[in-house]
């Protein structure tokens, strides 16, 4: 009799989902496995926001499961134990999973495969997450690539050779008789004051909301995809990532439905699709960074950087916080700022104008920005955390230089002209005339006044000069350049 662990992780879905299919293959019995693992000697535990999206993203994994006469079994506790004592009580035979790209899961995975491979355990992992992995492409001298165009030059010469994802299966495996679970209520992962209402009201977390999400990205908003993906006003974009980050869809999918949708379309839809796909290669080429330079959730990729004074300026508490809170009196980098604390998502356009200003304006080290991020992002993912703030740090790969510092006025005035994103997140500032809005302390006092607005108390006075601060961060660049 052969028995199978799935073992769920960041794959938190039936379709296209390898492990399970070939479980389905080989076994008479399926035990579809979640391990909490909270003491892991991980830095980046899950934050606030993403334990709310796991918590719920499980429950609809384990209605889906239910639904096809299996359940979840959820557990809590070192993975190597948790597993260990379930093959032997349960006889396991086989162990499948999907691969992760995080430097200590990928350590961890091999020391497990390793000790259970070598008791007897059939394990196989596979790939569910990448279009292509890391190790299948390099440069011409065989080297990881650093820079993103020639990365994503090769990767499309490879996307014709994809599989396409595995269907949902029509039926699952039971689990063994009597087999125990802990209740996801008792993993603790919902906040226990409310905080979550925005969330709540926007996302629908779970392989359904992320299969209707992209259905809906595709139908009607693809084809605008490439004019509005940079208007942070718009919903232009797919809001996938935190669906992707958790694999209640993968990126196969996305490919497949692309191809679908864009077949026989104006050149226009082709544009969109090919642009849309750029993105994910983004997400791909930030997966093979952390795969290949491990170190650098932590570390500049540019050696440059490694001993760069990053906190030259008197890092105060208040000053974090303001940035934090979106009370820095600068408009839409508190707009943004505003909209990650309320719906746990900030668009990419604006997650750049205020990483520039926390790193290079305020002086901040990247990794405050990024842990900010890491506990209210519901998409915060490791690989692409990294990337955008070494990215916008000006210390990682591809960089944009270092002496490419956002002005977030000119942003403003480019990427959101009437000011309706600012509006919406900042109401204090919903009566100042569209050409002040992303300036309000440059405007005429009277005008001000008959807006209603009195800075310094209805809204912020900026908390740093934009000039100045700019003028300062790059006399620090010049040192180490
Ligand atoms: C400072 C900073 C921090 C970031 N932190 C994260 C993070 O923790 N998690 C995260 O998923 N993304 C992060 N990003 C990348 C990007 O902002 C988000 O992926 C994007 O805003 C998600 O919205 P969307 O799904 O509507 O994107 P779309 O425009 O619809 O793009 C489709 C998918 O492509 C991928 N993608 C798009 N842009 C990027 C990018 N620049 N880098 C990597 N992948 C990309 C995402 O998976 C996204 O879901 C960060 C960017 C910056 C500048």
């Amino acid at each position: 009799m052969t028995c199978a662990i799935v073992w769920f992780r960041r794959d938190l879905r039936l379709t296209d989902n390898p492990a399970l299919a070939t479980a389905l293959q080989s076994c008479r019995t399926i035990i579809p496995l979640y391990i909490h693992h909270p003491d892991d000697k991980t830095p980046w535990q899950p934050g606030a926001a993403s334990r709310w999206w796991l918590h719920h993203s499980l429950y609809n994994l384990s209605q889906a499961l239910r639904q096809q006469s299996s359940r979840l079994v959820i557990e809590r506790g070192e993975v190597n134990v948790v597993l260990r004592r379930l093959i032997n009580k349960h006889n396991v035979t086989h162990l499948f999973w999907n691969r992760l790209y995080d430097p200590w899961i990928v350590e961890r995975d091999h020391v497990i495969q390793q000790a259970f491979q070598s008791a007897g355990v059939h394990c196989q992992c596979f790939n569910a997450s990448l279009l292509i992995e890391p190790w299948k492409i390099t440069t011409r001298s065989d080297l990881p690539f650093r820079v993103f165009t020639p990365f994503w030059n090769r990767c499309q010469q490879l996307l014709a050779s994809i599989d396409h994802p595995i269907p949902r299966p029509d039926a699952l495996l039971p689990p063994p008789k009597g087999i125990a679970s802990l209740t996801l209520e008792s993993l603790g992962l919902l906040p226990a004051h409310t905080w979550d209402e925005g969330l709540t009201s926007i996302w629908h977390p779970g392989e359904t909301g992320a299969l209707n999400q992209l259905r809906r990205f595709l139908d009607t908003r693809l084809t605008q995809y490439i004019t509005d993906r940079e208007i942070p006003g718009r919903a232009g974009t797919s809001r996938l990532s935190p669906h992707l980050h958790f694999g209640e869809i993968g990126p196969r999918q996305i490919l497949h439905a692309l191809g679908a949708a864009t077949m026989g379309s104006a050149d226009h839809g082709n544009d969109s699709a090919r642009g849309y796909l750029r993105e994910l290669g983004w997400r791909e080429f930030a997966h093979h960074l952390i795969y290949h330079f491990p170190e650098t959730h932590h570390s500049p990729l540019n050696p440059n950087f490694h001993h760069f004074p990053w906190s030259w300026r008197d890092e105060s508490a208040e000053t974090l916080s303001a940035w934090q809170y979106g009370e820095t009196g600068i408009p839409i980098v508190d707009a943004g700022m505003r909209e990650l604390r309320h719906t746990g998502w900030m668009h990419n356009r604006v997650r750049m104008i205020v990483a520039s200003l926390l790193t290079k304006n305020l002086g901040f080290h990247w990794l405050e920005g990024a842990r900010w991020f890491w506990n209210t992002l519901v998409d915060a993912n490791l690989a692409n955390n990294t990337l955008g703030w070494q990215w916008t740090a000006g210390c990682g790969a591809d960089a944009a230089p270092f002496f490419r510092i956002f002005n977030p006025i000119r942003q403003g005035k480019r990427f959101d002209p009437k000011g309706d994103y600012v509006r919406r997140w900042i109401p204090e500032l919903a009566t100042i005339p569209d050409k002040h809005v992303h300036a309000p302390w440059l405007v005429d006092k009277r005008l001000l006044i008959n807006s209603g607005i009195e800075l310094g108390k209805s809204y912020p006075q900026p908390i740093i000069d934009l000039k100045s601060s700019r003028q300062q961060a790059l006399s620090h660049w010049h040192r180490i350049k």
